[in-house]
């Protein structure tokens, strides 16, 4: 079979227990303590580590829940580490001490990322349901800091602590990181409770502009201390074009470290995957649905045989204006807010009110369209 690198593995996020100490409002696999721990074995986990090996050496995220509860968490990255993968971790901070620190560097962690949702105590530990986790991302960021471990920080955003992104950006490079991602919190797991405080398109239009401007300014100073990028909100590749056509600029972007390896807005299931500790693979943490198990089907034939994950790969049968969109290619759209809005992850992002050229002047695509929007349709173009 013919294999397009832009469709190899290149970031899997690998969910190793779905236990966790914290309950955050927006997580994605509503885990508590009680959660179930994952059935697979150190020896599943090993076979599994060798089928994605068969086709590619990604970065291997070991995620959770807490993955720092499981006991064979430093076994599972060893091995990683000895196929060649990039090994990271993602964790929440509060179990992490000098041992563990120590443990990272002996089996080879390459980045650890770490969740800042507040720019204070308050903020951060009302956002997490957990007195306390704000002292154990600082305490956490500190010890990476003493042991020389590269860390970068998440930060999940809602209506509740929208506010506070631009003091999170400062406390973030404030604290050592590396990179600082923005996240726009998603209608996923325990957040669908929470849906009503979701940002919506205007809100997420105003902070993504926001961050074209802080991004911009990095760029132009020649500031490398921290990369800054949103996560999940493939429109900013849009918006960033755009802004820079109005102000004249050719902003060259700097790359990732241990990016998704897409250079473009979403890329699940084209070179991202996320495996959930049960087996079931998915084109990302945030996608509600599978259809392939890689306890039953290996990895290297998963990735191909899955029609979820083939799909992802379909740009040309995208639906509504992310089929008809002049950025598509480097946007994408987000296929998890599609899947919600539309029940069809093949639709139009419902964050992104951009309506492309070829709706504007209403020329026929495909048969998707056969009119100019009308007053009264729910399209609007917020694009500034
Ligand atoms: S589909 Fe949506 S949630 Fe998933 S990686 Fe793409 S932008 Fe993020
Ligand atoms: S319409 Fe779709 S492809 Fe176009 S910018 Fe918006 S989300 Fe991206």
């Amino acid at each position: 079979m013919a294999i397009k690198e832009e469709f190899l593995p290149k970031w899997i996020a690998w969910e190793i227990t779905r236990r966790c100490n914290l309950n955050c409002i927006h997580c994605r696999s509503s885990s508590t303590m009680e959660s179930e721990q994952g059935d697979f074995s150190f020896e599943d986990g090993k076979k599994l580590m060798d089928d994605i090996a068969k086709i590619s050496k990604p970065t291997i995220v070991l995620t959770g829940g807490e993955p720092l509860l499981r006991e064979d968490v430093w076994d599972l990255a060893a091995y990683g580490t000895e196929k060649g993968f990039r090994m990271c971790i993602a964790t929440n901070g509060v179990l992490v001490d000098d041992e563990v620190c120590k443990e990272m560097k002996r089996v080879g962690i390459k980045m650890v990322s770490l969740s800042l949702d507040g720019s204070t105590a308050e903020i951060h530990d009302d956002f997490r349901k957990q007195p306390g986790a704000y002292e154990g991302v600082m305490k956490a960021a500190e010890l990476f800091k003493k042991h020389d471990i590269p860390f970068l920080i998440n930060s999940s955003f809602t209506k509740r602590n929208a506010f506070d992104i631009p003091n999170v950006y400062k406390k973030a490079r404030e604290i050592g990181a590396r990179a600082w991602y923005m996240f726009l919190v998603l209608p996923v797991g325990r957040a669908e409770e929470a849906n009503a405080e979701l940002l919506n398109a205007e809100e997420a239009q105003y902070w993504l502009n926001w961050h074209y401007e802080l991004e911009k300014e990095l760029i132009l100073k020649g500031d490398n201390t921290i990369l800054v990028r949103p996560t999940c909100a493939p429109h900013y590749y849009r918006i960033f074009n755009q802004n820079a056509k109005r102000d004249g600029l050719d902003l060259k972007r700097r790359n990732l470290v241990f990016g998704t390896g897409g250079g473009k807005g979403c890329v699940a299931g084209q070179s991202i995957a996320y495996i959930d500790c049960h087996g079931w693979l998915r084109p990302c943490s945030y996608f509600p649905i599978s259809d392939i198990n890689v306890f039953d089907v290996p990895f290297d034939r998963a990735w191909f045989e899955s029609k979820i994950m083939q799909d992802m790969r379909k740009i040309e049968e995208y639906k509504g204006r992310c089929g008809v969109c002049e950025y598509v290619k480097i946007c994408n759209g987000c296929r998890v807010r599609a899947y919600w809005e539309h029940n069809d992850y093949m639709h139009e992002d419902p964050i992104c009110k951009y309506v492309p050229v070829k709706m504007k002047v209403g020329i026929k695509h495909k048969g998707l369209l056969n009119k100019t929007p009308e007053k009264g349709d729910d399209i609007k173009d917020v694009t500034p």
